[in-house]
């Protein structure tokens, strides 16, 4: 059974192609500086918070002090982040599964926190801007996340929410503050997401017995502008198309952050 992540849903999306690149013959995506930095410097905070959920020293020394004062001005913005009064259960790198269609779909939240009639997923995001709401709620974090949770709970949709903490590194000024975005779910949403990902896992099926027939997955229209970014426009035989240093790959933390 194939495991998926809201990293392939993204991929899928954003080009079937792409998907089979990275996931089916598991080429690496060559990263700039700048991307490996961000990378690790997401990795390290989300290991910090984890380790101060564990109630673990979170002192960083040398090079890394930056990132004790990202940590620093995060917990004194966000102290409701650590509230612990009414909650029935807690726990950072939260991994939760369920099959659908045939699929193991995985999600590992960066903090769940459950209350008697409340449950809350929280997400760190350590990149540098802020998304619009609706650039979040297109991206299949948004979706699956709560989904999982709602159909592997006893909470009803309405009593989940999703909430995104910004925590962008930079000096102690207002413009880098952490900054919240709190989304809730409903049942609405949950019966809309269901039929979402049902379309889109019947065409990932037919895509994997057409790929193990020796047929490619299909390529994005060259016009939409996605190959502008991609490191395999090469490959794709799409290296003509003049690339711009604006656009970007979608989710490379989210095509790093499941393995398979
Ligand atoms: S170059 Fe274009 S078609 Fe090829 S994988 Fe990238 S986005 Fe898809």
């Amino acid at each position: 059974m194939m495991q998926i992540s809201q990293g392939h849903l993204n991929t899928l999306d954003y080009c079937p192609r792409l998907f089979q690149h990275i996931y089916l013959d598991q080429l690496s995506i060559p990263l700039t500086f700048e991307q490996q930095e961000a990378m690790a410097r997401g990795s390290r905070f989300h290991t910090l918070m984890q380790q101060h959920e564990l109630g673990l020293s979170t002192q960083v020394l040398g090079e890394d002090a930056a990132l004790s004062e990202l940590m620093e001005r995060f917990l004194a913005t966000a102290p409701d982040v650590m509230r612990r009064d009414h909650a029935l259960f807690r726990q950072s790198e939260h991994r939760r599964q369920i099959v659908f269609q045939d699929f193991l779909m995985t999600v590992v939240y960066d903090l769940l926190i459950l209350e008697p009639e409340q449950a809350d997923i929280l997400d760190w995001k350590t990149g540098l801007g802020l998304p619009s709401a609706q650039k979040l709620e297109r991206n299949w974090q948004f979706k699956l996340y709560p989904f999982v949770l709602a159909k592997t709970s006893s909470y009803l949709p309405e009593q989940i929410t999703m909430t995104y903490w910004f925590v962008q590194p930079g000096g102690p000024d207002e413009a880098s503050n952490p900054q919240m975005m709190r989304f809730p779910y409903a049942a609405e949403k949950h019966h809309a997401i269901a039929e979402e990902l049902s379309i889109l896992l019947a065409r990932l099926e037919q895509y994997l017995e057409d790929y193990r027939a020796g047929q490619f997955l299909p390529q994005v229209d060259d016009g939409n502008g996605h190959c502008e970014a991609c490191p395999f426009a090469i490959r794709c035989d799409r290296s003509s198309i003049h690339r711009t240093s604006e656009a970007t790959l979608p989710a490379l933390n989210d095509i790093h952050e499941v393995i398979i």
